[in-house]
């Protein structure tokens, strides 16, 4: 075994990373941290963002470059989500549910269904969302309910499902629905929905604690019909899509939680170097210090976390339950624990909207439920753990 590579890479992400990182971070500060606060106290939809993450190209750089995308690796897509996140955490969710409302098709689906979406999502023209839950099966969400009948050439859906990100903004809809109750899980298929299909409806938006810029919407199917050739991948293999679909995209949450959390650190960081008390800036007060030195020290371990369960699913490994799991929850809980320490660190200021860090700690909350609650990552870590 021979050690010694003068050439140590281990650890250190490609320059074309970095240089991707540069420019993302150029972009959302010029072009999207502007509009943040606004976006957050109006609750709208972020269209300067997504209009620059769209001219930029880095709306859905993860469509794969046969679907003329940008075929951009997992970390890549992460380092996107992450920067966006960094100033604004509503407009992080326009590249991040791209790829979780595609990621089911891209893993399983036809050439023929990839090529009627994909390419629209790649050039901006549209965007995607993913809809699992539904009222009654959130956590449990093989507990579905909307029904998939088929009907000569033709699928017709009924039901309805809750929580959906970007529903009303994007054009085409991963839907998964039972095909058949007697199966339990595995009589679950997924389907693509277009939001022009025949009884399919968008309902009402939530009114929410944070990521307000970032429509969740009710999803209503009624005698909803499609072609036949819409399904993605076999009859019954739709749950076992969708939860494909979130190893590869519980990372990118993970992302999203990293960049929400350098975000407030970074604001910690200017924000002790100016305030004076006690004749002096309170950046020198030990207990302070100590506060700056471990939220950046959970950042980091977080991003390497995140970054090795992206890592890792790019290179196609399989049981990527835990690292995936494992990375949305630690970077999760370091979300919410930096974002209040950086409120603290602002003391009444924090707690004033005239400074981001209450919008960054309101925003952080979510990454702890969505794409499952930590509790259910615990248990989804345990499960692979104890097998
Ligand atoms: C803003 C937002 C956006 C969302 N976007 C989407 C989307 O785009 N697509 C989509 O399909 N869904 C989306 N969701 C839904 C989200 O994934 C669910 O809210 C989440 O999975 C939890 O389900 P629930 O809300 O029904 O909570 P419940 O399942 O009712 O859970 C309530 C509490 O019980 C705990 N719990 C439940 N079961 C267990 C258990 N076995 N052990 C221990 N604790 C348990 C949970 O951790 C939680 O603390 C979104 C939700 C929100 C709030």
């Amino acid at each position: 075994m021979a050690f010694g590579n003068p050439d140590f890479d281990l650890f250190q992400l490609p320059e074309e990373h970095e240089a991707l990182r540069e420019a993302i971070r150029d972009l959302s500060e010029k072009a999207i941290a502007p509009y943040a606060k606004e976006v957050d106290e109006k609750a709208r939809f972020p269209e300067e963002a997504r209009e620059a993450l769209v001219a930029s190209g880095f709306n859905a750089i993860h469509v794969p470059e046969q679907f003329d995308g940008q075929g951009a690796d997992s970390v890549a897509a992460c380092i996107v989500i992450e920067e966006v996140a960094r100033v604004d955490v509503s407009a992080s969710l326009i590249p991040a549910v791209n790829k979780l409302g595609t990621m089911g098709l891209i893993l399983a689906g036809s050439d023929e269904l990839k090529a009627q979406v994909l390419p629209s999502i790649a050039s901006g023209e549209a965007m995607a969302s993913y809809a699992l839950s539904e009222r009654e099966a959130g956590s449990d969400a093989a507990a579905m309910k909307t029904r998939a009948r088929k009907e000569g050439d033709s699928w017709v859906l009924n039901g309805s499902k809750c929580w959906i990100t970007n529903g009303g903004q994007s054009t085409w809809y991963t839907v998964m629905a039972v095909t058949d109750p007697d199966k339990g899980a595995n009589g679950i298929s997924a389907f693509m929905v277009h939001k022009d299909d025949e009884g399919f409806v968008v309902g009402p938006l939530e009114h929410k604690l944070g990521i307000k810029g970032s429509p969740t919407a009710e999803l209503y199917f009624e005698n909803c019909t499609i072609p036949a050739d819409r399904i993605i991948g076999e009859e019954g293999t739709g749950f076992k899509t969708a939860l494909a679909t979130l190893d590869h995209t519980r990372p990118t949450i993970g992302a999203q939680a990293v960049g929400v959390a350098q975000g407030a650190l970074d604001q910690a960081i200017a924000y002790v170097k100016d305030r004076k008390q006690f004749g002096k800036t309170i950046s020198q007060f030990q207990g302070v210090e100590f506060m700056i030195a471990d939220m950046a020290m959970k950042v980091e371990a977080a991003r390497l976390m995140v970054y090795t369960a992206a890592a890792r699913a790019e290179r196609g490994e399989k049981n990527l339950g835990f690292i995936s799991s494992a990375s949305k929850c630690l970077a999760s809980d370091v979300a919410m624990e930096v974002t209040t320490d950086a409120v603290q660190l602002f003391g009444g200021a924090g707690y004033t909207t005239d400074f981001p860090v209450e919008r960054m700690m309101r925003d952080a909350k979510i990454t702890q439920i969505y794409e499952g609650t930590n509790q259910i990552q615990r248990m989804v870590m345990a499960r692979a753990l104890l097998r």
